[in-house]
């Protein structure tokens, strides 16, 4: 693919077409929690939901044919939440509370509050007049039928999946291994410098720790190994050799423009991964490499400077492990959001701008000096990703850094 013949949709393009060669992860049963997991099985109603008719108020069963107002209709039993109900009396009302299974024989729940009571018995106000049949009363599998499909695998799991889940009995459930990512940094002038100053033209190593803060917010990814290489293409070649034979995604950072010491590219080659893009018309992040092995794993070669790595692992990285996590919604839809300002100045490549919050759906531009500036990327919420030659406030798709 070459940069000049790319157009408005290839970010999409390029992230689909390395997606499409992705193999999916190991089926495993979940462990304790498994919230934000990715499930791998389907989750049925083993009952109808509610189990039964259900009153949806505090108030009186009745039959339609003892609504009116002239008499008082007596009650001497009530129906009760965690207790079968009782038999309906002929010609009585039954007191109800809310979730409380509705007696067989009733038409309806009146409101307590559309009623007057008495002392074993109720007048119905005017407003209960208008009763009709089914009124206030949750009817059984109104939610969803016993044996009826309530999840299906590929979900990615959050609270309110929880709740179903459980009330449907699942304990433990069947949810896809998290996706084992290995993390190489590369460049002679990068280290931890944990004891020591870095000398100027030396660098302390904030791609490893943006990259697996980034990766570790997601259960469904597992960071396994975080490495160093200097820029060396044999050691370089043996470690990413060595860390796809362990892991299902290698992802390194520095080394993969076209300079001297830029050798991701040929170790791609020589662990016979096949480049899938080299380039695109992107800024931040224009030299990036997208690759996969023959068995579906995946090499993303992320530049180095600080502002672009972050970028493209998220705008890279995280859909295309999504994909190998077995989320059928890996391409996940982002908001869309205004600008405060967008500026004059237009660029022929997808513009993925540093921006922060500022109101609901409103952002404003991070002034940045560029894909080094690692401190207007510390003052950043997100970036936004408007197409070449974009202009104007939007609203543009925002991707956070959650
Ligand atoms: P490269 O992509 O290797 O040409 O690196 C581009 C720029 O990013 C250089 O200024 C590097 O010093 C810097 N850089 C590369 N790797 C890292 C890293 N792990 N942490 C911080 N900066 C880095
Ligand atoms: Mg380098």
């Amino acid at each position: 693919m070459s940069t000049q013949t790319l157009t408005e949709s290839q970010v999409e393009q390029a992230i689909t077409s390395l997606a499409d060669r992705l193999a999916i992860v190991d089926i495993e049963p979940s462990v304790g929690t498994f919230s934000r997991r990715v499930l791998a099985q389907e989750i049925v109603a083993d009952r109808d939901s509610p189990a039964a008719d259900v009153s949806a108020m505090d108030g009186f069963a009745i039959r339609l044919s003892n609504l009116q107002t002239n008499e008082p209709v007596p009650f001497s039993l009530e129906s009760v939440p965690g207790s079968p109900p009782p038999i309906m009396p002929q010609g009585e009302a039954v007191c109800i509370f809310t979730g409380a299974v509705v007696p067989a024989g009733a038409d309806a729940v009146v409101r307590r509050e559309d009623t007057e009571e008495l002392v074993d018995s109720i007048r119905f106000r005017q407003p209960a007049m208008s009763t009709r049949a089914g009124d206030n009363i949750r009817r059984a599998g109104e939610n969803a039928k016993a044996g009826s499909t309530i999840l299906v695998p590929g979900t990615r799991l959050t609270a309110a999946h929880r709740a179903a889940i459980a009330n449907f009995g699942y304990i433990a459930v069947d949810v896809y291994a998290p996706v084992r990512v290995s993390i190489i940094t590369t460049g002679d002038e990068i280290g931890l410098f944990a004891a020591k100053s870095p000398k100027p033209w030396q660098l302390r190593d904030s791609n490893r720790v943006v990259l697996t803060s980034l990766l570790d917010t997601r259960p469904w990814i597992n960071v396994e190994h975080v490495d160093h290489n200097d820029d060396e293409r044999i050691s370089l070649a043996e470690l990413v050799a060595d860390r796809l034979a362990q892991s299902d995604a290698v992802l390194i950072t520095g080394g993969v423009s076209m300079g001297d010491y830029d050798f991701v590219p040929d170790v791609v080659r020589e662990v016979d991964a096949e480049t899938v893009f080299h380039g695109l018309p992107i800024r931040p992040g224009k030299p990036i490499l997208g690759a996969a092995t023959a068995d579906g794993k995946l090499i993303l070669g992320l530049p180095g400077n600080p502002v672009s790595a972050t970028v493209c692992c998220r705008r890279f990285a995280i859909p295309l492990l999504a994909k190998m996590s077995g989320q059928s919604d890996w391409n996940m839809r982002v908001p869309s959001v205004t600008v405060t300002s967008f500026g004059d100045t237009t660029l022929p490549l997808h513009w993925l701008r540093l921006v922060r919050w500022v109101d609901n759906g409103v952002v404003e531009i991070v002034d940045s000096q560029g894909s080094g500036d690692l401190v207007s990327l510390a003052h950043s919420d997100g970036f936004i990703e408007c197409p070449p030659n974009a202009s104007g406030n939007g609203p543009w798709p925002f991707h956070d850094w959650k």
